[in-house]
């Protein structure tokens, strides 16, 4: 009779700097992985005989980072889009491209943006999903995460045909999403009639959260605050009911349903005080989008008032449609340009724990922490004068990515054991 032994991989990551985001930096510590997770981390970890131990010579060990917003069905339209004459004009030709979308061409963005993700160290997602068929190829990568099935419909005829596809979706694809949570979530109150909207903004619970861009441009709120411009023309000529002005994005959402306990809100470019409170009371987050607010060149980002109101923030990427590049790196780049006084550490927490937080996944990852995933990756110590996180933030791409505790990406030079 033959035994037959299934080994778990197993693996000894020595740093001579581990952010762990739960705790001080540890100097000249290892992390222990077994199997995808963490199981130990310190000063004097020792390897088992089954261990592979990698030493991370000049580099800095930290949690993988989350990207609290992206589009990557949307990554098939890298380069394609015409300059935009306003941002009603850019969103008729993301609904224009996704009309001509495939799965193929669909699929084919995906495998580039994928190696973009890992190069800038993404290990988890929030992931709107616009393209069904990108389903089957996203749940095979190692991406854990959330995808969030975009619900456009500005009839109510097509709001609850978009409901039907989705929830087709989540029954077909759920057993086998074993990284990914699916639920559904309306993408913007431009896009979504006005009963659709309020369903699914009463139907958020902490399994279903909802994700939904919101005062993304100035033809945003004048839309809302006017019932006029550029943005109400395209959304009422799609088939939104004719609205009264309001005094806000986000007060039309307060009226439609109210701001979903825990929702997540996507970019908030533009608020007044009246909001901050709204959002502050229903414990949102906003994830901020540097590049995407830069290509849309919307007014300088409030990040004072939010963290003033204590307002949780994130981060994300936004889509290859509006910006140059999936990489988080940039964008924490971006956040200390524009807000220099922020420190780097509160900065790699908006793209760690705060993300795992607004996906309510803090219990699987956003930090270093024995139980939570091995997502792990490794940013080069730069410049030995500065503080580990300022390096982090120095670094343009990620040499090693560990996602639910198997090597990626390696490109380390001299590295042993692998
Ligand atoms: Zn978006």
């Amino acid at each position: 009779m033959t035994t037959i032994i299934y080994t778990t991989p197993t693996m000894l990551l020595k740093s001579p700097q581990i952010i762990t985001m739960a705790g001080d930096v540890i100097l000249n510590g290892a992390v222990r992985t077994e199997g995808d997770q963490i199981v130990e981390i310190g000063v004097g970890v020792k390897a088992t005989k089954a261990d592979a131990t990698i030493k991370l010579e000049d580099c800095i060990l930290l949690p993988g980072l989350v990207n609290t917003h992206s589009h990557l069905d949307l990554s098939c339209l890298a380069g394609k889009m015409a300059p935009p004459t306003s941002f009603a004009d850019w969103v008729r030709q993301v609904i224009a491209a996704r009309t001509e979308a495939t799965d193929m061409t669909v699929a084919d963005g995906l495998r580039e943006a994928l190696q973009q993700c890992y190069r800038s160290g993404i290990t988890c997602v929030g992931d709107h999903v616009g393209h069904l068929g990108i389903l089957p190829f996203l749940l095979q990568t190692p991406l854990k995460g959330r995808a969030f099935l975009e619900i456009v419909g500005p009839t109510e005829e097509r709001g609850r045909a978009a409901i039907a596809r989705a929830t087709e979706a989540i029954r077909l694809y759920t057993p086998s999403a074993k990284r990914m949570r699916l639920s559904m979530t309306p993408h913007a109150a431009y896009s979504v009639h006005p009963i659709i909207l309020r369903e699914l903004l009463r139907k958020s619970s902490s399994d279903d959260i909802v994700s939904i861009h919101c005062a993304e441009s100035a033809e945003e709120w004048e839309c809302f605050s006017r019932a006029a411009g550029p943005l109400y023309d395209l959304a009422t000529s799609r088939g939104l009911p004719n609205f009264k002005s309001m005094r806000s994005p986000t007060a039309y959402l307060a009226q439609h349903g109210s701001i979903p306990n825990a929702a997540l809100l996507i970019h908030c470019n533009y608020v007044d005080n009246t909001d901050l409170a709204a959002i502050k009371a229903a414990g949102a987050t906003i994830v901020h989008c540097p590049q995407s607010h830069r290509f849309f060149g919307a007014a300088p980002f409030p990040m004072d008032r939010f963290l003033e109101t204590g307002i949780a923030m994130a981060l994300g990427t936004d889509s290859l449609a509006s910006a140059a590049s999936l990489n988080m790196l940039t964008e924490m780049q971006m956040v200390k340009e524009a807000h220099p006084e922020l420190s780097a550490q509160t900065i790699l927490a908006m793209a760690t724990t705060n993300g795992a937080a607004a996906l309510r996944m803090a219990d699987r990852c956003g930090a270093i922490v024995p139980g939570l995933a091995a997502d792990l990756i490794a940013a080069r110590i730069v410049d030995t004068a500065l503080d580990p996180y300022e390096n982090v933030l120095r670094n343009t791409e990620v040499p090693f990515v560990v996602m639910g505790g198997r090597i990626v990406r390696n490109v380390l030079k001299g590295e042993h054991g692998i």
